[in-house]
């Protein structure tokens, strides 16, 4: 999916358009540009660097006030859904961080949104000749994401 951007008609041939898959839960993951140490896409226009989150929300839903933040209903930095975005202060950034961590302390498990899977266990699997569809359902990651984790390096490509 191609993210519909006004004035898109008028940009320069050059200017990289925004795509996005759209996952299970209704996440439009931002797959055309590269991401930033947090995981945000960082999306180039207008000679400035926006987060790809906060652009979406600007782009749909209006200015951000200065003083807040855009917030994800999903935990899932790659996202561009407005829908999955709302405005919010930067501690309640910090106490959705304390909650989700203690949530999955307690239920040992893990959003399959979140970023972090045991990178080092699905490579071991993966490089040890596990098929592909028994990789996704023992670390309950989605396809699109494990073939992205292969794209960005993060799991070796098999031998
Ligand atoms: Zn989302």
């Amino acid at each position: 999916m191609i993210l519909i951007e006004p004035n898109m008609d008028k940009f320069h041939h050059r200017t990289k358009r925004i795509e996005y898959e759209i996952t299970e839960s209704g996440c439009w993951e931002c797959v055309s540009h590269s991401k930033d140490s947090s995981g945000y896409p960082m999306i180039s226009r207008n000679g400035t660097f926006w987060k790809g989150h906060r652009y979406s929300y600007t782009l749909f839903k209006g200015n951000i006030p200065e003083d807040l933040v855009i917030r994800h209903t999903c935990d899932n930095p790659a996202c561009i859904n407005p829908d999955h975005l709302i405005l919010g202060t930067q501690k309640d950034n910090v106490q959705d961080m304390l909650e989700r961590n203690r949530f999955r302390d307690a239920k040992g498990d893990k959003n399959p949104n979140f970023k972090d899977f045991d990178l080092a266990a699905i490579d071991n699997d993966y490089q040890n000749g596990m098929k592909i569809v028994d990789i996704f359902a023992k670390h309950g990651i989605s396809k699109t994401h494990f073939y992205r984790l292969i794209k960005e390096g993060k799991i070796n490509k098999r031998k």
